[in-house]
């Protein structure tokens, strides 16, 4: 079974996507902040990480940045409410960026891609 890594500060945004993503057939594993998500990722050796933009401490940036010095393979995609953050260099180094929605349809079409069609 796969697991995904789900790195979400917003309890209400996390767990809706912790169902969503058991109901695909994952196996989820989430963090509430950053530096949770990093030691997640350290001990749990997920397949595919999702990351909120904006959190306290450390922020989806700095995380990605700190994955990607120690993976460069696993994929990752980058979520936030804000579009324009799509122009931030920074956040090239994911393999997708999506845009926070209510229907998750293009969200769980994008992991299973990454998981499977590689
Ligand atoms: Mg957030």
């Amino acid at each position: 079974m796969k697991k995904v890594l789900v790195v979400e500060d917003e309890t209400s945004i996390r767990n809706l996507y912790k169902e969503e993503l058991i109901d695909e057939g994952y196996e989820v594993i989430t963090a509430g902040n950053g530096n949770e998500g990093y030691e997640l990722f350290k001990k749990e050796h997920p397949d595919l990480i999702t990351i909120d933009l904006k959190m306290p401490e450390m922020n989806g940036i700095e995380l990605l940045d700190k994955i990607r010095k120690e993976d460069k393979n696993i994929p990752i995609i980058i979520y936030s409410a804000y579009s324009e953050f799509t122009q931030n260099f920074s956040t090239w180094a994911a393999n997708e960026y999506l845009v926070k929605s209510s229907d998750l349809t293009e969200f769980k079409s994008k992991v299973r891609e990454l998981l499977f069609c590689k």
